[in-house]
């Protein structure tokens, strides 16, 4: 079983590509389990038609108690969707949530056990030792960095691969969400190979993704023709299929800057 964490700077979009992943493995035949942990569940509310489920943290807080149907939601292809919840503004500790959510999870339910694959939507803009928490527990073995081709996100992503290097935790990849910077996957690919690893996959900017996902569902679902779906379904065969990866050596900040020009 493959149990995969694409991390990177919040709003770089990767939520949409982890249910595009999760979408196009199920179309696979693979069985695919998504834990969302971010506070805007948008991870999974397009692989079940625009709708919200409730967070495994919200029923703890109401201190109710909770089986595997109020926190586990069948979506596109049998997708099992689950919400852990993100924290609270100003209150108690992402990672230490996520722990306490998943393992409830663990208790109630088997889907973390019965899958080909789980993908975990990690919170975006925590570089902590909370961000670090599913990878110290051993619920993550694949670790992927998404970022555009600008200062910020590869900022955030080179921090995170500090983060990754500190902990001696590998990375199996670096993805490009496109935001149409100047050479953006020259600058990507550089980056990706200065750390010790590879870009994997390119993905355009194309209208088409928020369109699907304000209507609610997954490229993968809406618009299974297009060119945008066809690079979403290539990462998700390369993610099932890679087994290599390093320890990445993040790059100085210089030269973070360097690469952006
Ligand atoms: S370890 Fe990270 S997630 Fe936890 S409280 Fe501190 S900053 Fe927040």
């Amino acid at each position: 079983m493959k149990q995969i964490a694409i991390y990177g700077k919040g709003g770089i979009g990767k939520s949409s590509t982890a249910s595009n992943v999760a979408a196009a493995c199920a179309d696979e035949g693979y069985s695919v389990t998504i834990i969302g942990c971010d506070p805007k569940s948008d991870s999974s509310i397009t692989l079940l038609g625009g709708h919200r489920i409730p967070t495994v943290m919200e029923l703890m807080q109401q201190r109710v108690e909770i089986t595997e149907k109020d926190v586990v939601f069948e979506g596109y292809k049998g997708v099992k969707c689950v919400e852990v919840g993100g924290p609270e503004p100003g209150i108690g500790c992402a990672g230490r949530g996520i722990i306490v959510a998943i393992k409830t999870l663990q208790k109630i339910s088997t889907v973390m056990q019965d899958c080909d694959l789980i993908i975990y939507d990690v919170p975006g803009d925590i570089v902590c030792g909370g961000f670090a928490a599913p990878i110290r527990k051993g619920l993550v073995n694949d670790t992927y960095v998404l970022t555009s081709g600008e200062y910020m996100p590869l900022y955030a992503a080179n921090n995170i691969c500090k983060g990754f290097a500190r902990l001696g935790n590998q990375l199996n990849g670096v993805i490009c969400n496109s935001r149409n910077a100047e050479n953006e996957e020259a600058i990507v690919s550089a980056f990706a190979r200065e750390l010790g690893s590879d870009l994997l996959a390119f993905i355009p900017k194309d209208p088409i993704v928020q369109t699907c996902e304000r209507a609610g569902f997954s490229v993968i679902e809406k618009e299974p023709e297009s060119d945008i779906a066809k690079v979403y379904r290539k990462l998700a065969r390369t993610i099932m299929e890679r087994d290599s990866a390093c320890v990445p050596e993040p790059v100085t900040d210089a030269r973070l800057r360097e690469l952006t020009g």
